[in-house]
């Protein structure tokens, strides 16, 4: 590493190397000129010597990944603690947490390499649609339709819903945040509501806006209204939708404004990849959900709690998200039967009688004996049984059965469903099944 450069310029070469593959190669024609673009003042020799030393080298060595990694660590270990038993009020959203996890894991291998994938018990939106419409849109947001402005009556609202949601989910709920399908800047309001937000659960959500540029003096006083602890657990993060927006933002913010702020390239020449769902599904390659949510998405604008799980991206979930059902609110009494109501109805942290069991998208099992082998994205889990087990697990496999539905076709013991009920349980919690509400069919 050039001993002359501090991490917030070390944290831009690299951010530019990965938008624009093309940035070392500028550098040598035009070093000037593209230190100029990069909103970058210091030797050209110095840049070079970093993104040079950045070749070939292992994590530990890697000049800003040795100074990233223990960041990336204390983000994880604080998500861990928002999302620890604790604090959850329903624990069975603790749960679900856990097994989606597992289950997108056994559909998606490339998710198994991504430790910080996590999922949220609450979302909330305060707007509906985007107007931004990025070529890459995970969630397919629609178009902007309607914005929850920050009056004496919605903002009441506002915190009743929050205070509801932390007595009722728990305080994990904090762990999600204020925006989903929507740009959180589309609402000119969004400061107000996160304050508040900050008023219930003790900490600023996390923030992505895709328009950091759209209003350079806007966002300067967002980051820095915010704390500094706040801003070193990730708090914000700006997506970057073209090359030339990419550039835009080097040259309207210096280094050291967004030194704590994480950049995502996702414009078309970006090395990395994030949405592989909604408008960037791609059927050639594998696909996965972007979406961070198991449990209920609160939109304010609509006044609509949904129940919604995320799932492989495919012609009948395209955003990779299988959305359960939804119930509207007007005040904070209705908000609260929506929450109970809809958690008890589709909410599943263990298998139910009536439930109808599956494979998830992407699994499939093969019977040998008295052995289902249940196979995922390059993960087997083998289950040994007797006959009664291999043969319900075979009616399963076939289109779905419930344990009730099972006993009636196979079984007369309660011994032996019991069994069979145990079994399915720890595979369903090891990801490889699931567990659909009979409503839904
Ligand atoms: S990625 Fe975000 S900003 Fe872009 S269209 Fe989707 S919701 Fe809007």
């Amino acid at each position: 590493m050039h001993e002359l450069l501090s991490w917030p310029v070390i944290k831009r070469l690299y951010e530019c190397a990965c938008a624009d593959p093309q940035f070392y190669e500028h550098l040598q024609k035009d070093g000037e000129g593209t230190l100029l673009l990069a909103g970058l003042d210091i030797p050209c020799d110095a840049a070079l010597h970093t993104l040079e030393s950045m070749k070939d080298t292992t994590y530990e060595e890697h000049p800003y990944f040795a100074l990233y990694l223990p960041r990336v660590k204390d983000i994880l270990a604080e998500t861990e603690r928002r999302l620890a038993p604790d604090n959850f009020a329903m624990q069975d959203y603790f749960s679900l947490g856990l097994i989606t996890k597992k289950r997108m894991c056994v559909q998606n291998s490339l998710l198994r390499s991504h430790p910080n994938v996590r999922y949220f018990p609450v979302i909330f939106e305060l707007s509906e649609g985007c107007s931004v419409g990025c070529s890459f849109c995970g969630l397919g947001a629609e178009k902007l339709s309607k914005v929850f402005f920050h009056t004496d009556e919605n903002a009441a609202l506002w915190k009743e819903v929050l205070s509801a949601t932390r007595e009722l989910v728990g305080q994990a709920a904090g762990t999600g945040v204020c925006y989903f399908a929507t740009e959180p800047f589309d609402n000119p309001d969004y400061e107000l509501f996160v304050e508040d937000f900050k008023r219930v659960f003790g900490h600023t959500p996390q923030t992505t806006t895709a328009v950091a540029d759209r209003d350079t003096e806007r966002f300067r006083n967002f980051i820095r209204s915010i704390s500094e602890e706040d801003m070193y657990n990730a708090a914000v993060r700006i997506s970057v939708r073209t090359k030339e927006q990419f550039y835009d933002i080097m040259r309207l913010f210096s280094p050291e404004e967004l030194s704590d702020i994480e950049i995502i390239p996702n414009n078309p020449e970006s090395v990395n990849r994030y949405a592989a769902s909604g408008r960037a599904r791609d059927e050639k390659n594998a696909v996965y959900s972007i979406s961070c949510l198991a449990g209920l998405r609160v939109n304010m604008a609509a006044k609509k709690v949904t129940y919604e799980e995320p799932e492989l991206p495919c012609d009948e979930f395209p955003t990779g998200e299988r959305i359960y059902g939804s119930m509207p609110f007007t005040d904070a009494g209705s908000f609260r039967r929506a929450v109970s109501e809809l958690s008890e109805r589709f909410l599943r942290a263990g298998i139910k009688n009536e439930d109808v069991i599956v494979l998830p998208d992407g699994v499939h099992v093969e019977i040998n004996g008295n052995e289902a082998a249940f196979f995922g994205d390059g993960a087997v889990l083998r289950v040994t049984g007797n006959r009664f087990f291999t043969e319900g697990v075979k009616l399963l496999s076939d289109k779905g059965i419930s344990l009730a539905e099972t006993g009636k076709k196979l079984y007369n013991s309660d011994y032996v469903m019991n069994m069979f009920r145990e079994k399915l349980e720890r595979i369903f919690e090891a990801g490889y099944l699931r567990c659909l509400p009979k409503e839904l069919f």
